[in-house]
């Protein structure tokens, strides 16, 4: 049985991976796990998504959760394999490829044994995580307004394959991503003194922005500030009316979170009045830190420990994760499971290990019954 599990997942595996799709345009990947969890007799809820699913096996009151991701990123493939990507600049490069696949896998092993949960198993394979909106549709619809805990995997190339790692506390980064965009006055390269030029303007913005992690926040916390592109002027012999940054914050709270927001309105005010130009600042919230509760963490390391899984303690990564929303709302884990590198996630050479498919899928099953046993036991 699970050699042939093993081979079916790994042909599903394929064809997601030769068939990428971007963020809330998951319809065919979407279609493809509909049909591969009816064939299983796997009752796909019926809700008002666009794209994504979530699926229930088991019955009772207790219940709790497991999610993957879908979608992929706009990023040509390199990677050298027969079943690469089909579509041009679209590819898996996040693995989420992987994370549906488990999550299938853990569908199939857990209806096999459905009469003997203690409850039931909600899987989300859920749509739009690159962009940080899947989840709060996903909540939106109301499906896991019981659920008593829940728990999401990503893959971590860092990780030799198969590792499975969790810790408590922050996981991930709370994201943010800012533009800005400064008017200033174009004159003739040659007369600068009938202008204001913005490319000083936006200079001292990308030198002051150095200090907010140095001078500013206390050297127990991390952060990151990156300024990632910025855009002026058209020719050698003009200076420009405008210029434009853009960059993202990355805070593992939301007290640090919130002083680099101010610290940076605070910065962009001093520079619009020390050189009497007007500075737009747009600025996109993203997902919050992904907070590990500590005894769910701990759950999830001993039963993975308890099945002769090679598990350990992580440090937490500056990445984001729209798995964040779903622990504002309950408590959970989010783990990370080996993918064996060596290029890192969003590259376009990165590549999952494909035999950490099957064990991953026991993993969660064996998650997700165990967890639904300790509810049992804790509330009875
Ligand atoms: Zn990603
Ligand atoms: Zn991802």
């Amino acid at each position: 049985m699970s050699h042939h599990l093993e081979s079916y997942l790994h042909q599903v595996f394929h064809e997601l991976h030769q068939y990428p799709e971007l963020s809330n345009h998951e319809f065919k990947t979407t279609k493809k796990l509909k049909d591969e969890l009816e064939k299983h007799h796997i009752n796909v809820l019926d809700l008002p998504l666009k794209t994504g699913i979530v699926v229930e096996i088991g019955q009772g009151e207790h219940s709790i959760a497991l999610r993957g991701d879908i979608d992929a990123l706009p990023i040509q493939e390199q990677v050298d394999v027969y079943y690469h990507s089909q579509e041009d600049g679209v590819m898996h490069a996040c693995g989420h490829d992987f994370h549906a696949t488990a999550m299938l896998g853990a569908a199939i092993l857990l209806k096999e044994s459905e009469h003997k949960l203690k409850g039931r198993v909600r899987i989300i394979f859920q749509p739009a995580e690159e962009v940080g909106t899947g989840a709060l549709e996903i909540i939106q619809t109301g499906v896991l307004e019981n659920i008593q805990a829940i728990f999401g995997i990503h893959n971590d190339p860092t990780l030799a394959a198969g590792i499975i790692g969790c810790k408590a506390g922050a996981l991930t980064a709370g994201v943010d991503r800012f533009s800005i965009h400064i008017q200033a006055k174009g004159t003739h390269a040659a007369r600068p003194q009938d202008g204001n030029d913005p490319l000083i303007v936006l200079a001292h913005i990308i030198q002051v922005f150095q200090t907010i992690i140095s001078r500013r926040i206390n050297s127990s916390e991390n952060a990151v500030v990156s300024l990632t592109q910025v855009h002026s002027g058209t020719t050698w012999n003009i200076i420009p009316d405008t210029a434009f940054l853009e960059g993202t914050v990355r805070t593992f709270n939301t007290h640090v979170r919130e002083q680099i927001a101010h610290e940076i309105r605070q910065i962009l005010e001093g520079i619009e009045k020390t050189f009497a130009v007007n500075i737009h600042l747009d600025w996109q919230a993203g997902p919050p830190s992904v907070m590990n509760d500590a005894n769910w963490s701990s759950f999830a390391l001993e039963v993975a420990q308890d099945h002769q899984f090679d598990c350990q303690t992580i440090e937490k990564s500056p990445i984001g994760e729209d798995f964040s929303f779903y622990q504002e709302k309950m408590d959970g884990a989010f783990i990370m499971i080996g993918s064996g590198g060596p290029y890192p996630l969003h590259h376009p050479k990165f590549k999952i290990d494909t035999n950490i498919i099957l064990p991953s899928s026991i993993y969660l099953a064996r998650l997700a019954e165990r967890a639904l046993i300790f509810i049992d036991e804790q509330q009875s």
